[in-house]
């Protein structure tokens, strides 16, 4: 079929690098690109001969527009699939512009020295995009990613309008560490160290960190704390499904990682503001990133699974249901798989599913679009296939 491009080498894309070469009708051809080449050329090298793709592999800062360009010009990937940092969406959107090849990515863009992430600037390239007659996919992973294909799914199947939206994402997976992150630590400790918000009647309700919390008892997982976050699928539902009134993100934590957070927080710890230390300028967290357990090397040790699904309320013919649609992974099932642990692979198995669909011609809009735009159909189908079986309950508990 085609050839994909893959910016980034670490945890989500050996995933997405794995699932595309266990589907080699489709991924014919793969190019590996990165900042460190040694990683792309190490997951090159454990994966040749056992799978039909051809793997070439690069170096590319995907900050430098020019040098990407001219990479993707040589290699003419059908589709590049953005699996670095937040921080280079944009520069790795113009050089898809620049080149004319799709663009694919899992998590939206945030500035660097702000922890604020929104698709405001991602949306700003709808036009450009659209006349130049290009798709580009946002939020292919799990959450944003699989939370928007259930939503489209769930209003194309079951709902005439869909009122309340609940996601929760757990995590019940032990890696024996007293804290690490399960995936980039510096992005994962943005996120959670933030405020919380919440989508209500038309605007943002904002939350201290951690404000709200839920105990819900999770299908095949049990009894749960989980926390309301901000997330950015949320602002894209919001515009997307028709009728909303809330939509609300609920994550699970554990005591001893909220201990060792807030301690961490507490001491200055998690601050992205740059500071002086030995005649030289760091930033706390990412200091704090090179100290902690690489996400990369959790698979091996970590046990149990993880449940992420929605919980949607809504009207059919009149008449209030609710539906709830998730998916259950297990950790060690993972690892077995592909050598890695339950996150990344259910942000790099969506990941490749979206890149298969805008690479094989399935979904084909030009402009920008956030994945619940696209029919949920043959995604829903794809995660059954790739390893991603979804549930459905028609009776659920609800979430007060
Ligand atoms: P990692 O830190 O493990 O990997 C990031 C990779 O990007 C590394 O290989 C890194 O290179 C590379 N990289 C960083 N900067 C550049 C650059 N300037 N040019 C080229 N390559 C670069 O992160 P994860 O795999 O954990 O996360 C990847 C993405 O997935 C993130 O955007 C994250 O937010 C997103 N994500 C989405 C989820 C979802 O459900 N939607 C869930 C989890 C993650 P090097 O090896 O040299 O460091």
């Amino acid at each position: 079929m085609g050839k994909a491009m893959i910016i980034g080498c670490g945890g989500v894309a050996q995933v997405a690098i794995h699932k595309c070469c266990q589907n080699s009708e489709v991924f014919t051809d793969l190019c590996i690109a990165s900042r460190t080449k040694s990683k792309c050329d190490a997951v090159r090298d454990k994966l040749q001969g056992k799978t039909a793709t051809k793997i070439t592999t690069a170096e590319i800062d995907a900050d430098d527009v020019t040098a990407l360009t001219r990479l993707i010009q040589q290699e003419q990937p059908g589709v590049v699939l953005n699996l670095a940092l937040p921080y280079q969406d944009l520069t790795i959107m113009e050089a898809c512009l620049a080149a004319g090849v799709p663009y694919v990515d899992t998590a939206n863009y945030e500035p660097e020295d702000t922890a604020k992430f929104e698709y405001k600037w991602q949306w700003a390239y709808r036009e450009r995009f659209e006349q130049a007659g290009i798709t580009a996919l946002l939020g292919s992973g799990f959450d944003p990613g699989v939370t928007g294909v259930f939503s489209a799914y769930a209003l194309k199947h079951y709902f005439d309008e869909i009122n309340y939206i609940d996601i929760l994402d757990c995590n019940a997976g032990d890696h024996g560490y007293p804290f690490a992150t399960n995936f980039n630590p510096e992005i994962n400790i943005r996120e959670v160290s933030a405020n919380g918000s919440f989508w209500e009647n038309g605007h943002w309700v904002e939350t201290r960190p951690m404000e709200i919390k839920r105990n819900y008892n999770f299908p095949e997982v049990g009894k749960k704390d989980m926390y309301l976050l901000h997330h950015e699928e949320i602002e894209s539902l919001a515009l997307n499904i028709p009728g909303i009134k809330r939509i609300r993100f609920f994550m699970t934590f554990g005591e001893s990682y909220l201990t060792h957070l807030r301690c961490l927080q507490n001491v200055g710890m998690t601050s992205i503001e740059p500071i002086e230390f030995e005649g030289k300028q760091i930033v706390p967290l990412q200091f704090l990133k090179a100290v902690l357990p690489d996400p990369a090397t959790l698979g091996p040790r970590t046990k149990g699974k993880t449940n992420i699904g929605c919980i949607f309320t809504g009207k059919k013919n009149g008449e209030v249901k609710h539906y709830y649609v998730y998916n259950v992974c297990d950790h060690q099932e993972c690892y077995k798989e592909v050598g890695s642990q339950a996150v990344a692979y259910t942000t790099g198995v969506p990941a490749m599913i979206g890149a298969m669909l805008v690479l094989n011609g399935t979904w084909n809009k030009p402009g920008v679009h956030n994945i619940e735009e696209f029919d949920p159909d043959p995604f829903m189908a794809a995660l059954n296939r790739w390893g991603l079986p979804w549930q459905e309950n028609f009776d659920p508990e609800l979430v007060d």
